[in-house]
């Protein structure tokens, strides 16, 4: 690192605060995705007011900076692609207040699901936890604007955050709680989902939901992947909306070992709200899948943790990291993509990790690959990069629920032009030395 830029960060961090070492360095070199970058340094603020002082110097002496929170991005996002310095917020993880009767609580960014969730009442949840184990950040939650199986009924996690306080590359503080009705909620807008790219969010204020009276999740093991997008209009015909309806493709339930041989997929079917109501849409789910006529199926009394779970335990097991590209298609469209994606895996001959959220029309497809083997690195990357186009030429809005991050912004500023020169105008007014997060969304200084 630097001499001058070390000094700098022990100004304003103390020693114990800046993390130099070949180590700590190589683990914030990663996320979960195949996006490998070393940073020079890694500070951990335990105020608000250091972050504003990174974001000011770093401005100031122009190196990068590149927020971070769990690191469980599935793009590349909190990975310092341009070197610099990594600003972990984990440390930022103090519950301010918890108002249960109102169903709110304010949060530092650094505080994860399962810890949010285990300080409310039993009562509450936080039904935006896309990997099922509670181990993101809400701070990386809002950044990504992240969904989960359950979005089909609570939405992103845009609809469960009222406020943010938040500063910008410059400095300039944007205190947007309390304007969840209007005035400024069109800024606290533009910041979620931004990707850490505009500004670092310091606080939030999330809303926290009852839990639901009765769940139940059926479990439906299917010849076909497509059999689900039946299913799914099946029951919609039946006047049953599933909360979630997620399918999990033969690719995961293999590595997982539960891939029997004529089982082609998995979905999980989640039904809720008060048991006369779930008892309801159960009866009806039974009639629809005399129709479709699956394998089996069996019935879980919870929400299931989704079917992104089973790719966490896909990846442990496959031991090899994969190249994700996820978007949302309209339903047609979905469709005729899933097969389209198998034909792309097989071109390239690259397994494939493929989980669809139904309702929502959202596929995660995930390339895995041996990393020490160049060529089929190589493939991977041809296979990802070919989805991605088939996805946007399809309709689908790339980067739905992961983000965009670095792995797809070079097909994000290819296959979405305009966007990408919009977004890079934004970040200008916002970040006119470019130095938050460079390389996310957009891959260079436009
Ligand atoms: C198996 C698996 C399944 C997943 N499934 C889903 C899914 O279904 N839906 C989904 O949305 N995601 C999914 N993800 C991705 C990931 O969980 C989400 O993107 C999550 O939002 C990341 O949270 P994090 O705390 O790990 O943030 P990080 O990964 O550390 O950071 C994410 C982004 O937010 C920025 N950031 C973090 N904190 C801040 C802050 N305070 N201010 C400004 N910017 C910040 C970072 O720079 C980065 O760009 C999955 C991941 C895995 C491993």
């Amino acid at each position: 690192m630097p001499g001058e830029l070390s000094k700098v960060l022990t100004a304003i961090f103390g020693e114990e605060n800046v993390l130099t070492d070949e180590i700590s360095l190589a683990s914030y070199s990663f996320d979960a995705s195949n996006v490998r970058g070393t940073p020079d340094a890694v500070v951990r603020p335990t105020s608000e007011e250091e972050v504003e002082e990174l974001l000011t110097s770093a401005t100031e002496h122009n190196y990068p900076v590149t927020p971070r929170g769990a690191g469980t991005s599935l793009v590349g996002g909190p990975v310092p692609t341009q070197g610099g310095v990594v600003l972990d917020l984990l440390r930022l993880n103090e519950i301010y207040e918890i108002d249960e009767e109102a169903g709110w609580a304010e949060v530092g960014p650094g505080v994860r699901v399962s810890e949010l969730e285990s300080k409310i009442g039993g009562e509450f949840y936080f039904p935006i936890n896309p990997d099922g184990l509670g181990g993101s950040t809400i701070g990386g939650l809002a950044s990504e604007d992240a969904a989960s199986s359950l979005s089909a009924a609570y939405g992103t996690i845009r609809n469960h955050v009222v406020g943010i306080k938040a500063v910008t590359p410059t400095g300039k503080w944007l205190d947007l709680r309390g304007f969840q009705g209007g005035g400024p909620r069109f800024l606290l807008d533009a910041i979620l989902g931004s990707e850490g790219t505009l500004a670092v969010i310091t606080r939030l204020t999330v809303r926290l939901r009852r839990r639901p009276q009765y769940a139940l999740t059926y479990k439906v093991e299917l010849i076909d992947s497509l059999d689900a997008l039946s299913l799914y209009d099946e029951l919609l015909s039946r006047g049953v909306e599933p909360a979630a309806l997620d399918v999990v493709h033969r690719d995961v339930m293999e590595l997982v070992g539960e891939g029997a041989r004529d089982v082609g997929a998995r979905a999980l079917v989640t039904l809720i709200g008060s048991p006369d109501c779930v008892g309801i849409q159960a009866k009806r789910l039974e009639q629809a899948l005399e129709e479709i006529k699956p394998l089996s199926f069996e019935v879980i009394e919870e929400i299931s943790p989704g079917g992104r779970a089973l790719v966490i335990q896909a990846l442990r097991q496959s031991k090899f990291p994969a190249i994700f590209v996820s978007a949302a298609l309209p339903t047609p469209q979905l469709r005729d993509s899933l097969p389209e994606v198998e034909r792309v895996a097989s071109r390239y001959r690259i397994r494939t990790l493929t989980v669809t959220s139904v309702p929502l029309g959202w596929v995660l497809v995930g390339f895995a690959y041996n990393p020490l083997d160049e060529k089929q690195v190589d493939r991977a990357n041809a296979a990802a990069m070919s989805t991605a186009e088939l996805f946007s030429k399809a309709g689908g809005v790339l980067g739905y629920g992961t983000g965009i991050g670095a792995s797809m912004a070079l097909p994000f500023s290819k296959q979405r032009p305009e966007a990408s020169a919009a977004f890079a105008e934004i970040k200008r007014a916002f970040d006119p030395a470019w130095i938050l997060n460079p390389g996310k969304i957009v891959p260079m200084r436009g």
